[in-house]
């Protein structure tokens, strides 16, 4: 690890605040990572007992890296929406017991004693992955987070697409199944019902369902996986369908944005060929040709460091504005 003198730079913090995990780096601005940290985020204990912890493990990064609190300069902060990137106040997230309108980023401020910057958490990770992971050098950028829900994040010529109230980018809820399944955010259809790790449990469920094959455990994304490459053939059929609809939702982000490439994370991206296949063929076949000629459907590359480097990144695009 690189210490002390060698970065006379400036040094930022980034830190991705999840439900389960609070992860934490330090970089320079090239982002090189000096130290990383990652605690458990404690969420139960409610909203000070959080921030707490926020506070403790960007000093903490700090200090395992080697260098002073004095010496960084500041720190990006990454949590789940719905929130104001603008105002930096977090207004109710849903897996976050407690916190309701809160003003996270000028009470970190407050504590840091330093410039503080705050957006979602998968506008976040799309950033870290166009700075440092699958999306370098990318004009415009998709990336979905395939995990519990699903995660949206836009990047256009380097920067986080916020729209007019700091909300843009949640592909997860466009509404691909008119009267389809219920989602988590109320309204039916969703692409979230359907890609994230629900939505692929779901689908083996209904396919189980309609099927007199032989009996089978508990229906995890882990097991879909396992079952999947010991060759069943509903497993695989899950996988597939799972990404047809990714596929799908693509197909319309790519002829509305044209971007250059689009990256897929989280757990349910790890299911990998199957299901990668799925998304590019259907994409294939239904946007624009012009538009799938230069468009290119990856998976991430920063696994679970995305969301605090794209943390760090914000904070650094917003020093320079
Ligand atoms: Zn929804």
């Amino acid at each position: 690890m690189s210490r002390g003198k060698k970065h006379t730079g400036r040094l930022v913090l980034g830190v991705d605040v999840g439900g389960t995990n609070i992860k934490s780096v330090l970089v320079d601005v090239r982002g090189e990572i000096l130290a990383t940290m990652k605690r458990s985020t404690l969420a139960r204990k409610g909203r000070d007992a959080v921030i707490d912890r926020i506070v403790m493990t960007l000093r903490d990064t700090a200090k395992k890296s080697g260098f002073p609190m004095k010496r960084v300069t500041g720190a990006g902060v990454g949590f789940a929406g719905p929130l104001d990137p603008a105002t930096g106040v977090v207004f109710n997230p849903p897996n976050l017991p407690g916190w309701s309108n809160v003003p996270l980023r000028d009470i970190l401020r407050q504590r840091l004693k330093m410039p503080v910057s705050l957006d979602n958490d998968a506008n976040l990770v799309a950033l870290g992955e166009h700075w440092k992971g699958a999306g370098r050098g990318a004009k415009c950028l998709v990336c979905l987070t395939l995990g519990t829900g699903v995660g949206g994040g836009i990047i256009v010529d380097g920067r986080v697409m916020h729209g007019a109230r700091g909300i843009a980018g949640e592909i997860g809820h466009m509404t691909l199944v008119r009267n389809g399944r219920m989602c988590a955010c109320g309204n039916k259809g969703c692409l979230e019902a359907y890609a994230s790790a629900k939505g692929l449990v779901a689908r083996m469920q209904e396919l189980l369902k309609n099927s007199k094959g032989p009996k089978r455990g508990r229906v995890t994304p882990e097991n879909i996986w396992r079952w999947a490459h010991s060759g069943d053939k509903l497993a695989n059929k899950t996988i597939k369908d799972t990404g047809t609809m990714l596929g799908v939702a693509i197909a319309s982000v790519a002829n509305i944005l044209n971007p250059d490439i689009v990256v897929l994370g989280g757990g349910v991206s790890n299911l990998g060929d199957p299901l990668f296949g799925a998304v590019r063929e259907e994409v294939r076949k239904r946007a624009l040709p012009k538009i799938t000629e230069g468009l290119q459907v990856v998976g991430a590359e920063l696994g679970d460091s995305a969301g605090a480097l794209g943390a760090a990144r914000s904070l650094l695009l917003s020093l320079n504005t």
